[in-house]
């Protein structure tokens, strides 16, 4: 339609904006039929000491069991993980099963560790936030400290800093951890980092890829590694997908890794076994 127009009209839709409207509207529409039929499911990638080798914890990674097209990851419904609604919405149906999880696991004996639940921006708009996510986990019967929450620094734009650091301290409060995800490409100011309770900080993967052969990214992760280090906090890297970088990494005293040198994201039945099977790669 923009072009049978003319050259010089400005059409106001461009076809490919109706089909990114529509595709929208059918991804919030279908992720709602998702969550009520239960297709939405926590998927879990380990978290490694790069000197232990241990698994420490796990991150929970929302999947969408499609009938049709399969395991569908976020990128396939990110509309609705920054919808208000949806989004607080799937946020406890991932923290309910994640919950179950734990909770099942700890009477198996199965030592999962800590778990780390991603947290949207927009959730923070709702001032209930930390008190409903401690509510879910009094009633799956959770201990707190099994359980950390990862923000990224969107957090903190548009948003009251007094609002977004209650709800912080509320979960940091009661033995939460907190981790900030994708750090470094963020808005964050580092003040950021000394007025929250920040735990833990995420390198983003974007700086792990050709850590060996980008001396940029080198630099910059160096620089997060000594930021985290005289800060007092952990530094997680994400997206190690090589020895070379996990060895860059260990040699340069990040503390954790997380990517698919060590494992995949696996579904919730997988994680037993794989713990039991474990051992660390020579690093
Ligand atoms: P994130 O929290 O930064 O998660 C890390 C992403 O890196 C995950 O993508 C993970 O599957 C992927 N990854 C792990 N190892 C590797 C690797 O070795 N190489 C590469 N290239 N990628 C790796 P995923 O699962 O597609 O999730 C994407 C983003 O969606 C997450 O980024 C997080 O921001 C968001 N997300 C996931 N689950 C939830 C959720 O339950 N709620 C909310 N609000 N957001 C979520
Ligand atoms: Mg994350
Ligand atoms: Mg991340
Ligand atoms: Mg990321």
């Amino acid at each position: 339609a923009a072009k049978a127009s003319g050259k010089n009209r400005v059409a106001l839709y461009s076809p490919d904006m109706r089909l990114r409207i529509e595709h929208k509207a059918s991804v919030v529409q279908g992720i709602q039929e998702a969550l009520q039929r239960g297709q939405i499911v926590p998927f879990y990638q380990p978290k490694i000491d790069l000197v232990s080798g241990c698994v420490i914890g796990f991150e929970a990674l929302a999947r969408w069991r499609h009938p049709r097209h399969g395991i569908l990851t976020p990128s396939a419904f990110s509309s609705a993980l920054e919808d208000p609604e949806l989004s607080v919405e799937i946020g406890e149906t991932m923290l309910r099963q994640v919950g179950a999880d734990i909770h099942r696991w700890l009477s198996q004996n199965v030592d999962c560790g800590r778990v780390a639940v991603n947290l949207s921006s927009v959730q923070f708009n709702w001032v209930g936030l930390a008190n409903r996510f401690l509510n879910i986990l009094r009633t799956a019967d959770v201990p707190r400290e099994r359980l950390e929450v990862e923000i990224t620094e969107t957090v903190f734009l548009g948003r009251s800093t007094a609002h977004v650091a209650k709800a912080l301290k509320q979960f940091h409060d009661s033995g939460i951890r907190i981790a900030l995800d994708d750090f470094g490409t963020g808005y964050a100011s580092l003040i950021h980092l000394k007025q929250f309770p920040v735990d833990d900080i995420k390198i983003d993967q974007s700086f792990i890829r050709d850590l060996e052969t980008d001396s940029d990214n080198a630099a910059i992760v160096l620089a997060l590694i000594e930021l985290g280090a005289s800060l007092g906090m952990t530094v997680v890297a994400e997206g190690v997908e090589t020895t070379a970088q996990a060895r860059f990494l260990k040699s340069k005293g990040c503390q954790q890794a997380q990517g698919n040198l060590f494992a995949a994201p696996m579904p919730a039945g997988n994680v037993p076994a794989f713990l039991q099977g474990w051992t660390a790669p020579p690093l």
